[in-house]
């Protein structure tokens, strides 16, 4: 059932968890067990859980001896494939202490906008969740580049909620909410709620992540969160170190998106987002 607040999370029988590079690579790889063991409690619940998870690239930068995130297209895309893969060890390693299997599903934007590869991943989302089993969404990155290029996995995991009629969309990130102003400055204050259609006339939101690994911001996160509101996906932006409380429904944390009253078709959705 899609939650009308925060206080019924518990009611969402699908839910989508999108982390950002920055929470779960580096110094924040620490990140993983935390973010799992909330994922195993909703799973454990009877939810089916979907994680949207960037970080390929920052998680590539020390196997490769790098100095920082690479700046030229190829050696990101080559650090892609490299990092993916120590990426999903480090989940499925994680994930084995609650015996859950991981799936591995790299994606488009684009796939999702056309028909036959649409069809494509919605019947393998459906049979992985069928099967139990956790879908961890990536880019494609060596055949798509829109993250690298704009930092979109927000972007991805709203057309991934879309796509599998999900009931919550959570957007984790390091900032624990959506501010009126970015949060370091004097007079931000936190925006609990945010009504469908509400164009958030007034507010400040910036486009760039803080933690340097990362490329999306504020900005992606708000665009994402209207497509999957438009679609009938009720969302919740929140911190990494949040998420146990934010799976539990706890109020007053975040920044809560109203879904549509009723599910709109792909095509109507990004009408009204
Ligand atoms: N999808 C890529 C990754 O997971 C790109 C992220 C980025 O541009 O930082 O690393």
């Amino acid at each position: 059932m899609t939650p009308r607040r925060p206080a019924d999370i518990l009611t969402a029988n699908r839910i989508v968890v999108k982390v950002g590079s920055s929470s779960v690579s580096g110094d924040n790889a620490g990140q993983i067990d935390p973010l799992v063991d909330a994922l195993a409690a909703a799973h454990a619940r009877g939810t089916e859980v979907v994680l949207v998870s960037s970080g390929a690239i920052a998680t590539a930068i020390p196997f490769l001896d790098l100095e920082g995130r690479p700046t030229d297209l190829a050696t990101q895309q080559a650090a892609a494939a490299v990092g993916q893969n120590v990426l999903m060890w480090r989940y499925q390693t994680s994930l084995d202490r609650h015996g859950i299997l991981a799936g591995q599903v790299l994606l488009t934007a684009g796939d999702l906008e056309n028909q036959t590869p649409r069809q494509n991943a919605q019947r393998a989302m459906e049979r992985l969740l069928g099967l139990r089993i956790l879908p961890i969404v990536n880019e494609n990155d060596t055949v798509a580049t829109h993250e690298i290029r704009f930092g979109d996995n927000d972007r991805l995991a709203a057309l991934v909620a879309e796509l599998i009629g999900a009931d919550l969309l959570v957007l984790l990130s390091d900032v624990d909410a959506l501010y009126t102003k970015p949060p370091h400055l004097p007079g931000a204050e936190r925006i609990a709620n945010v009504a469908f259609g509400d164009a958030l006339a007034g507010v400040e939101i910036g486009s760039v992540g803080r933690a340097g690994v990362g490329t999306g911001g504020a900005e992606t996160k708000v665009s994402a969160a209207r497509i999957a509101a438009a679609s009938g996906t009720a969302v919740l932006i929140t911190a990494t170190a949040l998420v146990a409380d934010a799976l539990e429904g706890r109020e007053q944390l975040g920044t809560w998106f109203e879904p549509a009253a009723r599910r709109h078709t792909a095509g109507e959705a990004r009408a009204l987002s």
